[in-house]
């Protein structure tokens, strides 16, 4: 008889877990004595910014951080559907090579989809992944799929891709049934709007409360959060500027700081 595969309904359950909540460097920082950086609240312990959607069984990684063996072994993630990119700065993509252990546990390649100039970063900064000659190493065995802007089904679950400004760039987010996840941005487009109304769960970047060239800060998602309405908002990507528990405690009573390790229960049903 063949090995029975768990069905998305008679699993059940839906929700997002935090992998990462930190900006690039990490939080503490290297060689950094700031307050947050010294903090013992393990809420200011920030990896590199990345969530698992665990939708019934399917588990889908948005980015693969450089602390991506880390988080898989904390979370114990024991296998992969898909993997999403938002963009491709190092601290999304750098940890692409921890995909191996999931294609040997899972003996397939693992779907990848990414926008093209995404893509086109990924087989530069990972030329070997790419490499199509014969090798004695082991290599991520991946399956690449290019989005543009039309929804498009990862692991059988549908997504829209959400342009937003990454200073000069255009990265992107994404909307999963009443969720989405919008990491790295500092402007959203009147077109990416109509793509967020009516949401139970956002996630925003909100790096600091400084102005910064490429990222939201807190008071900018505030304003993000007033305007879209969802039901619950959490900020990511955030930098030693901002300790927990402080800034936890002044923000709406539907806007939280996200923090690793965060599992937010969602509603979702298998023909999302
Ligand atoms: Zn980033
Ligand atoms: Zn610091
Ligand atoms: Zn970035």
């Amino acid at each position: 008889m063949a090995a029975k595969v768990p069905g998305l309904s008679e699993s059940g359950g839906a929700s997002i877990l935090v992998l990462g909540s930190g900006t690039s460097v990490g939080v503490p920082m290297i060689g950094c004595a700031c307050k947050v950086c010294q903090s013992s609240d393990p809420h200011d312990k920030r990896l590199r910014p990345s969530v698992l959607l665990k939708l019934g069984a399917k588990r889908i990684l948005i980015d693969t951080t450089p602390d991506l063996r880390y988080q898989a072994l904390r979370a114990a993630i024991e296998r992969l559907d898909a993997v999403l990119y938002t963009h491709a700065h190092a601290d999304h993509i750098l940890g692409l090579d921890d995909v191996r252990p999931f294609n040997f546990m899972q003996r397939h390649d693992i779907p990848i989809f990414a926008s093209a100039e995404t893509l086109r970063s990924l087989e530069t900064t990972f030329a070997y992944v790419f490499d199509k000659a014969p090798t004695e190493s082991s290599r991520p065995r991946l399956t690449p799929h290019v989005f543009d802007t039309d929804p498009f089904e990862a692991a059988g679950v549908r997504i829209t891709p959400i342009r937003i400004a990454h200073g000069k760039g255009t990265v992107h987010g994404f909307r999963f049934g009443d969720c989405a996840y919008l990491t790295d941005h500092n402007g959203i487009p009147e077109e990416s709007l109509e793509r967020l109304t009516g949401l139970d769960v956002l996630f925003l970047d909100a790096l600091r409360h400084n102005p910064h060239p490429t990222h939201s800060t807190v008071e900018e998602s505030l304003r993000t959060v007033e305007l879209l309405k969802p039901k619950r908002a959490y900020f990511t990507h955030i930098s030693h500027d901002l300790m927990h528990a402080t800034l936890e405690a002044r923000l709406p009573e539907n806007v939280h700081l996200a923090y690793d390790e965060l599992e937010i229960e969602i509603n979702w049903s298998p023909a999302e």
